[in-house]
C-alpha cells in the first residue's frame, strides 16, 4: 500500500468501516510510515474533540426552557419576530466557552500537525525510486564494474559530484546498473547493486544533513566524526551521511543494524585516513 492508498483509508479505518483485509494492510502501513501515522494520530484526535465539542453544545435545561418560552411568546407577538429569537439561538452555542476552548484545541492542533508535517524530503523520494526500481519500473544503464557505474554516473553530472567508493564485492553484492534522476530540481545519482539475496540501492546527490527526514534516528560515530541518520519505509532501511557537500543514501533490505555497520566500516572515508579495509 503507498500513502496515497493509505490517506484514503484513514477516514474508514477511524470510523472502523474497513475489511480484515483493507485493516490489515493499511496498518501496516501506518507501522512503517510515520507520515501516514501522524496523519492517522492527528485526525483520529480531531474526531474526539469533534464528538467533545457535539456532547458540550447540547443545551443546558435553563436555555432550553427560555427556547420553548420563547417559542411560545413569538408564536404570541407574530411572525416577523420569529427569525431573528431563531438566529439567536442558533448563534447560542457558539458563544459557549467550552465550545470556544474546543475550536482552539482543534485549531492548536492543525497548527502542531502543519509543523510537523514533513515537505516530503528529498530522502524520501530517494526511497520511493528505489520502490519503483525493485519494481523495474525505472530503466538502468547496466553495468558490470562498479569504477565503470561509478565513471558513468559522475560523467552524467559533468564531475560536478560522484558516487563515494563503497565496495560492496566482498559481501558478494555486486553492480547492476545506474541512472540519474532530479527531483526538486537536484540531481541525484543512482546506484543498484544485487546478490547474495540482497539489495543496495545508492543515492548521492549534493544537499545537507537538513536533507535526513526529520523522523531519523541519529547515530554519531566517534571514529570518523560522522553523524549516521536512520530510517525506513516500507520495509526498505536507508542510512544517510554527509561527506563535506555530498550526501549519501544507502537502502537496503538488510537490518538497519546491518546495513548501518556496512555504511561505517566501509565507509570511503574512514579509506581516505588510513584504516585498514
Ligand atoms: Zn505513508
Amino acid at each position: 500500500m503507498n500513502c496515497k492508498e493509505a490517506e484514503e483509508l484513514i477516514s474508514a479505518l477511524i470510523d472502523d468501516e474497513l475489511s480484515d483485509l483493507e485493516r490489515s494492510s493499511i496498518e501496516g502501513h501506518l507501522r512503517d510510515c510515520p507520515r501516514c501515522r501522524r496523519a492517522y494520530q492527528w485526525e483520529r484526535a480531531l474526531n474526539r474533540e469533534i464528538r467533545m465539542v457535539g456532547a458540550s453544545v447540547v443545551a443546558p435545561v435553563d436555555l432550553r426552557q427560555r427556547v420553548l418560552s420563547d417559542q411560545r411568546t413569538t408564536r404570541k407577538e407574530g411572525k416577523y419576530s420569529n427569525g431573528a429569537s431563531k438566529l439567536i439561538l442558533h448563534l447560542q452555542p457558539f458563544l459557549r466557552p467550552a465550545f470556544a476552548s474546543a475550536l482552539l484545541v482543534i485549531l492548536l492542533l492543525s497548527i502542531i500537525f502543519l509543523m510537523q508535517r514533513p515537505s516530503q524530503p528529498i530522502s524520501l523520494a530517494a526511497l520511493q525510486s528505489r520502490a519503483k526500481i525493485d519494481k523495474g519500473e525505472i530503466p538502468l544503464q547496466k553495468a558490470t564494474n562498479t569504477d565503470e557505474l561509478h565513471d558513468w554516473l559522475r560523467r552524467a553530472v559533468d564531475g560536478k559530484f560522484g558516487p563515494m567508493g563503497y565496495d560492496f564485492s566482498p559481501l558478494g553484492v555486486r553492480p547492476i546498473g545506474g541512472t540519474v534522476q532530479e527531483v526538486e530540481g537536484r540531481q541525484i545519482l543512482v546506484a543498484v547493486f544485487g546478490g547474495n539475496g540482497l539489495s543496495i540501492t545508492c543515492f548521492t546527490f549534493l544537499g545537507t544533513e537538513e536533507d535526513a527526514p526529520k523522523n531519523a534516528t541519529v547515530f554519531f560515530d566517534p571514529e570518523t566524526k560522522i553523524q549516521f541518520y536512520s530510517f525506513s519505509r516500507n520495509g526498505i532501511n536507508a542510512v544517510l551521511h554527509r561527506e563535506d557537500n555530498t550526501i549519501c543514501i544507502l537502502t537496503s533490505n538488510m537490518p538497519p543494524e546491518d546495513l548501518l555497520s556496512l555504511v561505517r566500516i566501509s565507509s570511503p572515508h574512514k579509506h581516505r585516513h588510513g584504516s585498514t579495509a
